[in-house]
């Protein structure tokens, strides 16, 4: 195959060129440790302050509010066990919801373990919570809310500013799982009242194993890795100085052509749903149609397999997702189509297409004109 169209940028992100050379200095020329205190140590130490304090001003919070990490599932996990394993003598009830990425509902898994209580909040049949559910659902005992801003399968973007002002009327922490919201749309910590948030650097065309997790001051969380006193002794390790100096690089050029890419990409989904939904039968638009990621489409073809679609398109050079990526291997349906009301075998028959601002329409004709005749062949194979 000579070209691939690659439409899984939920999945990762090609990290951008400049990315990538932005990186390069750190990994050849600056290896030095950031602790040391020498010329070369002491270059890393300033270009790390400089990338959290230009991450911090992308989200409207201070410097010291950032903490680096080593993607979006430790971000993630940090924000639900720190808080957790901090507020322990307050309470120990949690709100999460049932389309969480795997990274937050696992960690709630790892608590109810040790003994907290996990309350998981429903979603309507396009992927929204019920701000009523959230409210009834807080208890003297509870210490933390955790929803995401956007979910990762079907792009539904969750009432976060809504959630959280319930939230916070009750005095409770809030979390956000921002990683696919973060620099894709404008996010502001204080308009959305948010005490957590997790963003990952491979979500918006950064390195991979680069994120961070966003902590308001005075907001009691534990410690994440133990060890020396790097990210003020809340996460140890030696910095990773190029996957920092990459996502914020990263993060500098998608908020520099974060409108631009918001109405391209935004357009060219509406065309590709659009001539989805016309040209193809017994077909389904999973999510909303409207509080939507500009890149998101997700479709049920009733009568096939996701997976064996997803073979038919890689043969065509298209590469895409069904179900979750992180659920690739497994054959569970996906809980966040089941969340919504999919039964397993319409669950089964979803296809996840996630665009960038590279992708053109003469692309998305194609990747039209391949879906019809796989769509075809696979229900007349099927009988
Ligand atoms: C990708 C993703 C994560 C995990 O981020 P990693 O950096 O891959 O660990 C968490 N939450 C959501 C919503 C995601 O899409």
């Amino acid at each position: 195959m000579d070209q691939i169209i690659y439409m899984d940028n939920a999945a990762t992100t090609k990290p951008r060129k400049e990315v990538v050379e932005a990186m390069m200095p750190y990994l050849e020329e600056y290896y030095a440790n950031p602790s040391s205190i020498y010329g070369i140590a002491m270059e890393n130490q300033k270009v790390i302050q400089e990338s959290r304090k230009f991450i911090a001003e992308t989200l409207g919070a201070e410097p010291e509010e950032i903490y680096f990490t080593a993607g979006g599932s430790e971000a993630d996990n940090w924000a639900l066990k720190g808080v957790a394993h901090a507020n322990r003598e307050k309470g120990r009830h949690i709100i999460t919801t049932k389309i969480e990425h795997h990274a937050v509902l696992n960690s709630c898994r790892y608590l109810e373990e040790e003994g907290y209580e996990i309350t998981y909040l429903n979603v309507d049949e396009k992927g929204r919570i019920f701000l009523n559910e959230l409210e009834e659902a807080i208890r003297e005992d509870t210490i933390l809310v955790s929803i995401m801003a956007a979910n990762n399968e079907i792009g539904t973007l969750e009432p976060i500013r809504e959630a959280a002002s319930i939230v916070k009327a009750k005095e409770v922490l809030f979390h956000t799982d921002a990683v696919q919201m973060y620099g894709q749309m404008p996010l502001d910590v204080n308009y959305l009242k948010t005490d957590l948030l997790s963003a990952s650097g491979h979500k918006f065309r950064g390195p991979r194993g680069s994120g961070f997790l966003y902590v308001r001051k005075g907001t009691k969380i534990s410690p994440f890795i133990n060890g020396g006193g790097q990210e003020h002794g809340m996460r140890a390790g030696t910095e990773n100085t190029a996957a920092i100096v990459g996502m914020a690089k990263a993060a500098e050029l998608a908020f520099r052509t974060m409108n631009y890419r918001m109405r391209k990409e935004t357009y060219h989904r509406n065309y590709l749903i659009r001539r989805i939904l016309n040209e193809i039968p017994w077909v389904k638009l999973n999510g909303h149609p409207y509080y939507r990621l500009p890149s998101n489409a997700n479709f049920c073809f009733e009568g096939i397999e996701g997976e064996s679609l997803l073979i038919l398109l890689d043969m065509k050079g298209i590469c895409a997702s069904a179900g979750s990526a992180c659920t690739t291997g497994n054959t569970e349906p996906s809980h966040v189509l089941n969340a919504i009301g999919l039964d397993d075998k319409t669950a089964d028959a979803s296809l996840r297409l996630t665009l960038n601002e590279d992708i053109t329409r003469k692309d998305l004709d194609y990747v039209v004109e391949v879906l019809k005749e796989s769509v075809q062949s696979l229900r007349e194979m099927s009988g």
